[in-house]
């Protein structure tokens, strides 16, 4: 009857609960030990500056080498690292071994790191750039760091605070994925920005007849009145890339010119990039 069925669905239910509440688990001890052993890689993907043609930033991507699934991306596992204070040891690891792999690159190209919230909340932030900057030897100036929205909402006292830290050190603060969740355009007036990374969800459809060209459009003209530049996200086609340089976006990144590659690639490409840049010249 309705009364037995109801049970065994609660029953499903409570198993289904604890299978993914033990994976979760052993997902977590997993973390803990791979970050203790090391088994992270960081992958770099090249922006290109728009009317330049040249690389200007590579953006660190963090990978998971897993012994047995392969390669886990960072969507999977971030969450997990924050939800369990990880992210802290690990986001120190990707910030000095990006400082340390820009070292490798030419001058004018800067390294981007991605921070999250929780780091950005831990009060240390400045101090660990700092160290890392003193520790690799990478001119202040080549660090963008990459922060959400999610950061500003919570505490905009503090968050400004922190903000204006990591600007005396001389590091450029990009606002990432600009355009979904809690997205302000007075946050653009609010806190110093140099550079506005618009979400691929705005790339994506940028040549239909939506909205989108029109958004960047905004974008793009909010940015240049505040003395920032402006970054697509998920570049993948020419035509998204011809559009975006009429409409002044400084930036793109995507598939389109370059994946994330390993740091062996990364620096293959930056070699080459500065001799066609120097044939060209
Ligand atoms: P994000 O910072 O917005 O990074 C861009 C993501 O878009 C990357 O995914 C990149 O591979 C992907 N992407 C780039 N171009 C294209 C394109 O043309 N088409 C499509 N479909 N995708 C493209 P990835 O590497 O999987 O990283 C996902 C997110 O994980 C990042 O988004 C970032 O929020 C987070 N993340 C990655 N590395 C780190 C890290 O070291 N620390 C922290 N806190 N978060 C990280
Ligand atoms: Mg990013
Ligand atoms: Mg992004
Ligand atoms: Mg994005």
């Amino acid at each position: 009857g309705a009364k037995s069925d109801g049970r065994r669905t609660y029953r499903f239910f409570e198993a289904g609960m604890d299978a993914r509440a033990k994976a979760r688990r052993s997902l977590e001890l997993e973390l803990r030990q791979a970050i203790a052993d090391g088994s992270f890689e960081l992958h770099y993907q090249p922006l290109l500056h728009l009317e330049e043609g040249q690389v200007s930033c590579c953006e660190a991507l963090v990978r998971w080498r897993h012994p047995e699934r392969g390669t886990i991306s960072p969507a999977d596992f971030i969450p997990i690292a924050e939800d369990t204070g990880l992210i802290n040891d690990l986001g120190h690891w990707v910030l000095n071994t990006a400082c340390r792999e820009a070292m490798n690159w030419p001058e004018h190209v800067h390294v981007a790191v991605n921070v999250s919230p929780i780091q950005f909340k831990s009060q240390t932030l400045a101090l660990n750039v700092a160290a890392a900057l003193a520790a690799t030897g990478l001119a202040p100036s080549r660090l963008e760091l990459e922060i959400t929205e999610a950061v500003l909402i919570r505490d905009d006292e503090a968050a400004l605070d922190i903000l204006h830290q990591l600007r005396e050190l001389g590091v450029r603060i990009a606002l990432d994925d600009f355009g979904t969740g809690y997205s302000s355009l007075s946050y653009l007036q609010r806190f110093p920005f140099d550079k506005i990374k618009i979400d691929r969800a705005f790339i994506k459809d940028l040549a239909g007849t939506g909205a989108s060209s029109t958004i960047v459009q905004a974008v793009v003209n909010i940015a240049a009145a505040s003395d920032m530049t402006t970054t697509a996200e998920g570049v993948e086609t020419e035509q998204q890339r011809n559009l975006l340089r009429i409409l002044g976006c400084t930036e793109m990144q995507g598939y389109l010119f370059s994946r994330p590659v390993s740091s062996a690639e990364i620096r293959k490409l930056l070699s080459s990039d500065r001799e066609k840049a120097v044939s060209v010249s």
